[in-house]
């Protein structure tokens, strides 16, 4: 399944409501399922955990949605390498990515 196939799904479900629900209240409903994706990584809850991951992922499309943003092409830029240095494999620094 492509992206934007899920986007259009997500969209026929859920567009009424979401228009409806607007932006600030949809961002709080995205929020609280990244908490509870914390929870379940934290908790060790694999089962949870997957489950966290498609509601943090539908929340942030369904955000798209109400955004009017086209995810697939808004992460597009990511397949043609890193946007910090535009390698496939990043080089950049590593204060800027964290790893250490
Ligand atoms: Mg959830
Ligand atoms: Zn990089």
């Amino acid at each position: 399944m492509r992206i934007s196939e899920f986007q259009r799904i997500i969209n026929e479900m859920y567009s009424d409501k979401d228009r409806q629900r607007g932006s600030a209240k949809t961002f709080l409903w995205f929020a609280e399922e990244v908490g509870e994706l914390a929870s379940a990584i934290a908790n060790d809850d694999k089962q949870n955990t997957v489950e966290e991951f498609a509601d943090v992922f539908a929340w942030l499309v369904t955000l798209a949605n109400v955004e009017g943003v086209d995810l697939e092409d808004a992460v597009r830029k990511f397949t043609e390498g890193c946007p910090g240095c535009g390698k496939m494999e990043c080089q950049c620094d590593n204060k800027l990515t964290n790893v250490s």
